[in-house]
């Protein structure tokens, strides 16, 4: 199952991710993880995407695209995947064709899940993460534990300003990858508002679980 995972910041992709990803046991590939890995070597390409990501504004195509093609040749690749976070663009997602075309494979279906803006703002900033696991909590709608609540951090670009450029960006760059994909005949939407379970149910039965 070749998937990928379009929606904007904060729709609960990463969230529902987790449920496909060991439902139908393929990796998750989050070029968002991949770039916040980056950064914290403080190599000098980590402190580029840094330059990005505080600003809330998308990584360099090129680079992006180089990281997802060395990603998707790795072994376990190989029965599938969930991209969550890329393609981004346009330019992406046409790299990502071409990346495909030369492996012979081919997308199943890009789900979209929609989430209005206004909800989104409350959905990030109260997003907090567990370093030790990489498990993400939100202060309202999924608390967590208290004994683990001191330890929990918030991303840098997880902040009222810096959505606001998220959100600009999703708009401008990501927004034209709907009717791309509708073209295809490859775009399934997800109402993305609900309880976790009732959204996971609603993907589940666009992939035929
Ligand atoms: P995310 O965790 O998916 O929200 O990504 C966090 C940040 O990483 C984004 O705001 C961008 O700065 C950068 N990023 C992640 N994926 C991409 C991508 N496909 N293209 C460009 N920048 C990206």
């Amino acid at each position: 199952m070749n998937l990928i995972f379009l929606g904007p910041p904060g729709a609960g992709k990463g969230t529902q991710a987790e449920a496909i990803i060991n439902e139908f046991k393929i990796p998750q590939v989050s070029t968002g993880d991949i770039i916040r890995a980056a950064i914290r070597t403080e190599s000098d390409l980590g402190k580029e995407f840094k330059s990005y990501t505080d600003a809330g504004k998308l990584v360099p195509d090129e680079l992006v695209n180089r990281m997802v093609e060395a990603r998707l040749g790795e072994d376990d690749c190989k029965t599938g995947f969930l991209l969550d976070g890329f393609p981004r663009t346009v330019a992406q997602a046409e790299a990502l064709d071409g990346m495909l075309d030369k492996m012979g494979r081919k997308l199943d279906h890009v789900l979209l899940l929609e989430v209005a803006d206004e909800v989104l703002v409350e959905r990030i900033t109260g997003r907090r993460s567990d370093p030790d696991t990489g498990r993400v909590y939100h202060v309202t709608f999924d608390p967590p534990p208290a004994d683990i609540a001191a330890r929990l951090i918030q991303r840098s670009d997880d902040t009222e300003e810096v959505l606001t450029s998220r959100l600009a960006e999703y708009h401008g760059k990501t927004a034209p990858l709907i009717p791309y994909y509708e073209k295809a005949a490859l775009l399934r939407r997800v109402d993305g508002v609900g309880s976790k379970d009732e959204i996971r149910a609603r993907a589940f039965g666009i992939l035929g679980r």
